[in-house]
């Protein structure tokens, strides 16, 4: 139970005239499944974890519908559908560099997701070159510069202003092939200026690789104009969660490096003897591609590419601030902050309450009210350290399909917890918090017994209601 009560109540309505954040910017499917209530009834889902995956948009979700009956094994059918989708695949390719403002010559190779881009890009660094990290990254842009050494983690300064001035003087003592950077924090959203990270490594003859996970679906961004060299981002969390992700980038490295995969796909030519490997970016597309994937991440860059300059921006700033206010407003609540001087986050904010575990507050929230969040320490343990919660925090985020109605209900729900606690008991099971007897049929729908899922209308549709019974 939480030590801290209301000393006053919160306002949880703001001024809104006609503004970004009251309705969402595009459709995603599932805008309104229904979700169980541990004291019984349904609820609305509120997904507030797009910082680990959104929902697909509409149009992403349209244009799988679309393209499956096309679908073909792709480069080497002869078949009609073959050429269909070789094109359809190599079209996507096009757009998804485009959308990140690839160079003429860049390279845009397909991957899994983030994890897999940096892996990727860890095997191509020339080798016995360094690699300059800060202790703040996710472990996707930590752990791959770790196993493959040699590299420098950087203690993230107390500012801004300090942690770029530490990373000059480290570039200015050794010698480093690669700065790797986030876009955005997925703890705060923060991020350092990216063309002060790129002006100090290309002056000290390094590179700079962004891990664009938590900035690319929130933030326009272009290779081109900030002189970065290389980009990775997840379809997962840029509303394509059909299991593509990116890295874009400088082709030298990525043609002089082993195949990240070898297999079919990724050669020119076989012998017994010997194997002529393709140049990149097929060198790295061994085995068949996930070619939907690949399109439906490209459909969600022309969504959000169609967007009016600043849109996006806009209604995520609309959330974020609302959703500050009204943390602000709750006591014994302490938002976690990497520097004072950083410039705007995206729409991730991470958070603590006084006395309560975040898991049984996490738990309360989804069981109670239907929302989504995150607890934990979201695989960045050594900034979670560096912020003074080893033991972790709970995460709210919020994207293109998030309303203020939806932050209104995380806020209402944290403000009973405060107030009152949690009205039905909970247990820790298998290591997580839930309500005790949980009457929810989870364990039913993790199974094969997906009527308890109820598909009210097509996914295609932003209307459609989806009920877990
Ligand atoms: N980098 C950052 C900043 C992230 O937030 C994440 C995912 N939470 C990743 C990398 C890894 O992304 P993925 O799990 O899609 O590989």
């Amino acid at each position: 139970m939480p030590s801290t009560v209301l000393s006053r109540p919160v306002v949880l309505t703001f001024a809104d005239g006609v503004r970004p954040g009251a309705a969402p910017l595009l459709p995603v499917v599932g805008a309104d499944t229904q979700v169980p209530l541990a004291r019984g009834g349904r609820t609305r889902y509120v997904g507030l974890d797009t910082a680990a995956s959104t929902p697909a948009l509409v149009a992403v979700a349209e244009r799988v519908a679309e393209t499956l009956p096309l679908y073909a094994s792709v480069h080497r059918g002869a078949g009609y559908l073959s050429q269909v989708s070789t094109a359809l695949y190599e079209t996507a390719r096009d757009t998804v560099a485009a959308f990140v403002g690839g160079r003429p010559d860049d390279v845009c190779v397909f991957t899994r997701h983030t994890t897999d881009a940096l892996n990727l890009l860890a095997g191509c660094v020339p080798a016995g070159e360094a690699v300059l990290v800060l202790d703040c990254e996710h472990h996707a842009d930590l752990l791959p510069w770790q196993r493959r050494g040699p590299v420098t983690v950087l203690p993230t300064g107390s500012t801004v202003t300090a942690t770029l001035r530490a990373l000059a003087d480290t570039l200015a003592r050794g010698r480093y092939a690669l700065v790797a950077v986030t876009g955005a924090s997925n703890v705060t959203g923060e991020s350092l200026p990216l063309d002060a990270v790129v002006e100090l490594a290309h002056a000290a003859g390094a590179r700079v690789l962004v891990d664009g996970a938590q900035s690319v679906p929130h933030r326009r961004f272009s290779l081109a104009e900030s002189d970065a060299d290389y980009i990775a981002f997840s379809g997962h969390k840029t509303y394509a969660p059909f299991g593509s992700g990116a890295l874009v980038g400088r082709r030298d490295w990525l043609d002089a490096a082993p195949a990240y995969l070898a297999g079919g796909g990724a050669v020119q030519d076989v012998t017994v003897e010997e194997t002529t490997w393709a140049a990149a970016p097929h060198r790295h597309e061994g085995g068949s591609p996930n070619v939907l994937g690949a399109i439906a991440l490209a459909a969600a860059c022309d969504a959000l590419a169609a967007l009016p300059a600043g849109a996006l921006e806009a209604h995520e700033r609309a959330l974020r601030e609302r959703l500050d206010r009204g943390l602000r407003a709750l006591p014994g609540i302490r938002q976690l902050r990497i520097w004072p001087d950083s410039a705007e986050p995206t729409g991730v904010l991470s958070f603590t309450v006084a006395g309560a575990d975040p898991g049984l507050v996490a738990a309360y929230l989804s069981a109670e009210h239907g929302v989504g969040v995150r607890d934990g320490r979201f695989c960045a343990h050594p900034l979670l350290a560096r912020l003074g919660v080893p033991e972790g925090a709970l995460r709210a985020s919020v994207g293109a399909g998030t309303t203020a109605a939806d932050v209104d209900r995380l806020l209402t729900g944290l403000a009973a917890f405060l107030e009152s606690g949690t009205s039905v008991p909970y247990a820790v099971v298998d290591g997580r918090w839930q309500p005790a007897d949980d009457p929810r049929p989870l364990a039913r729908l993790a199974g094969a017994d997906l009527r308890a899922v109820t598909r009210g209308a097509g996914c295609g549709q932003a209307g459609g209601q989806t009920t877990l019974r």
